[in-house]
This record gives structure tokens, C-alpha cells and sequence, in this order.
């Protein structure tokens, strides 16, 4: 259990208000990365199980309690989808509410740090924001065609950062 301190789970929220066509609600659960894209390492951890696991179990609470709720999951098995096939994935499915699942680590082993983070999606606002986006956006380098498809992000990010150096 010691082992695991380092970890924190992070739970990226971006929330909608559109209403779906039924009456669900419907959440989109993302388990952050997975095949060829291990996230955060430690040891035999491996952020993308872990993740996988977090947002299992959560599906699973939430669908045997809430019955008004409809869950869609991103990935359920240890596989590399891109991140613009995750937005698809709720887009299609008209998600009022997409939650990524994260766990973060330290470089530090010597860490007392535990708990949770949670971040809004929204404009970054401050430089900590933005190292989030940049850290956990940086898997869509190990996607094909990545410069082409996400050229208009990669610019927003750079302004980003333009912005909040000044
Ligand atoms: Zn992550």
C-alpha cells in the first residue's frame, strides 16, 4: 500500500449542458490512455491499468445505483484510442458529462502527497492549468497524423502559453 502513495487519483471533468434525446443522463467515462500509451510508470504500476480499474468500478456503482443515468466508457480493455476518437465517442453518444480518469505521480519517492485532484475543462487560467493540458495532452504524439489533425490545438496551446508567460 506504501507503494501507491505517490499516486493521486485526477479526475478531468468537462461538463455540458446539452440535454440527450432521451430522458438519461448520460455520462461518459474515459480511462485515461492505455495500449501503447502506459501514462504515468511506477515500478509494475502502470497509470493506464490503474485508470482502466478507477473507471470500471465507478461505472459499475453508478450504473447499479442510477437508474436515469446511461454510461458510456471510452475504452473498456487495455487499448490505445486516439483522443479525438474519445470526443467522438461522446459527441455520438450526446454525453451531458465526460469524466477522465488520471493518476498522477511524482518524481519525488519520498512524497507525502495523497489525494485527489479534480480540474473543470475550460480555458486554461493559469499556468498550472495549462501544465496540466500540455502534460496530459502530450499522448497525441503517439498518435499517426497527429501534426495534421490536432494542428489547430497545438496552436491553441501555444498561444496558451504565449498568453500566460506574458
Ligand atoms: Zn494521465
Amino acid at each position: 500500500m506504501k507503494k501507491l502513495l505517490f499516486l493521486l487519483i485526477t479526475l478531468l471533468f468537462a461538463g455540458t449542458v446539452m440535454v440527450s434525446a432521451d430522458d438519461k443522463f448520460v455520462l461518459v467515462i474515459d480511462p485515461g490512455h492505455g495500449g501503447r500509451d502506459a501514462g504515468a510508470v511506477r515500478g509494475s504500476y502502470k497509470e493506464k491499468d490503474i485508470n482502466l480499474g478507477v473507471a470500471l468500478a465507478l461505472g459499475r456503482l453508478i450504473e447499479s445505483n442510477m437508474n436515469d443515468v446511461k454510461v458510456v466508457y471510452t475504452r473498456k480493455n487495455d487499448k490505445f484510442v486516439d483522443l479525438y476518437k474519445r470526443a467522438e465517442i461522446a459527441n455520438k453518444a450526446k454525453a451531458n458529462l465526460f469524466v477522465s480518469i488520471h493518476t498522477n505521480s511524482t518524481a519525488s519517492r519520498t512524497t507525502t502527497a495523497q489525494g485527489a485532484d479534480t480540474y473543470i475543462l475550460g480555458l486554461a487560467r493559469s499556468e498550472e492549468n495549462l501544465a496540466v493540458a500540455k502534460r496530459e495532452n502530450s499522448v497525441i504524439l503517439l498518435e499517426d497524423n497527429y501534426s495534421k489533425r490536432y494542428e489547430g490545438l497545438i496552436l491553441t496551446l501555444q498561444s496558451l502559453i504565449l498568453s500566460s508567460n506574458s
